[in-house]
């Protein structure tokens, strides 16, 4: 049987609003999408997990019925939704719904997954796995492995971010370390990117999704909406129909293959990801060292303190011994960041 989810030199492109609110909207949606020969899929949101209670929880069933008339209009293009219950399922299988994903507050949660693979199990459903919204790749990964367990084989992994408690600008902080973890270990699993739920904001979904492109992702999910401004839910993030063509206008595919030349690719794009993540720690850092300054100053402590400098100094050669780091290299670079803070202090 053909896949859905199939890894290409194109990117598999899934796009959508974040609910469905109305057949109009749908109607306005996937006529867009469906003309553009780009597009694999549209994503719906017909139950939605909310973090406060009181706003717009999807339209549930209904929109199951308007999928029902977009498919009879275009049967070429496929729909998927989220489930995070059993239940969720069977409506879905009743309805012209093709694929589902398992979303971040679910796929965090290894009874709810294992509950929803045996509902999946047997059906022709694809299926897609968030990251959960804890940046753990095991979590990611067992969610992935209870579903193959059920006999699930067209499914692919959905990078959408992660909550952590400093984001640098973004609604979810991107680490990218953890979903190319998750291809080393599978290699064969397609893997896409959220850039809508890691960017938050319209103007940052084009760069995250070209990162994700650059980083020899398989495709990308993406939110869009006839008139995002007025949307239910995550207006700031949807694009515009149009913004919305030219993101996939304007991304630039690379080509990869799998010579050693392309693999040297990679792992240049992944040392200059750790090395900005260096440059935003060493930030961090100073700006508390700063403050520390700014204490010591007001009880009229001296800003060199040299049990404390032995202590950092100890503690870090520590850690150089444990992640097996040369000790006079994590000596030299510690001593550097020591003497920058003091320099800040003064
Ligand atoms: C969504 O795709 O609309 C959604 C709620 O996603 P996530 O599970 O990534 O937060
Ligand atoms: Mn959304």
């Amino acid at each position: 049987m053909d896949r859905l989810f199939n890894v290409s030199d194109k990117p598999i492109i899934i796009a959508g609003p974040c609910s469905a609110e109305s057949l109009h909207q749908l109607q306005s949606v996937s006529y867009h999408l469906q003309s553009d020969s780009r597009v694999a899929m549209m994503r719906i949101g017909v139950w939605k997990p909310r973090t406060r209670p009181g706003g717009f929880e999807g339209m549930g069933e209904p929109a199951l019925e308007w999928a029902d008339k977009v498919h009879s209009l275009y049967p070429g293009l496929p729909i998927c939704c989220e489930v995070a219950r059993p239940e969720h399922i069977e409506l879905c299988q009743q309805h012209s719904i093709d694929a589902v994903w398992i979303g971040a507050r679910t796929s965090v949660n290894p009874f709810l997954v294992g509950e929803l693979a045996e509902t999946l199990r047997g059906t022709t459903l694809g299926v897609l796995v968030k990251n959960p919204i804890t940046p753990d790749v095991d979590l990611w990964m067992g969610a992935i492995e209870r579903l193959l367990k059920a006999g699930i084989v067209d499914i692919a992994a959905v990078h959408r971010g992660f909550s952590t408690y400093n984001n640098f600008g973004y609604r979810n902080n991107p680490l990218w370390e953890i979903p190319i973890e998750l291809r080393r270990r599978m290699p064969q699993l397609p893997l896409l990117c959220d850039p809508s739920h890691i960017a938050g904001r319209r103007d940052l979904v084009a760069p995250v999704a070209q990162m994700s492109l650059d980083l020899h992702f398989d495709g990308l999910m993406v939110e869009c909406h006839d008139d995002p401004d007025s949307a239910l839910t995550d207006s700031q993030q949807q694009l515009s129909l149009t913004d919305f063509t030219a993101l996939l206008n304007n991304l630039k595919v690379r080509q990869f293959s799998d010579t050693a030349p392309s693999d040297l690719q990679r792992m240049r794009e992944q040392l200059d990801i750790i090395d900005t993540q260096i440059l935003k720690l060493l930030s961090q850092r100073m700006k508390i060292s700063k403050d520390i300054g700014a204490i010591k100053h007001a009880h009229n402590m001296p800003i060199y303190q040299p049990s404390r400098w032995q202590q950092v100094l100890d503690r870090q050669i520590q850690n150089a011994k444990q992640m097996g780091l040369d000790e006079q290299f994590v000596k030299d670079i510690t001593e550097k960041i020591h003497a920058e803070s003091l320099r800040m202090q003064k």
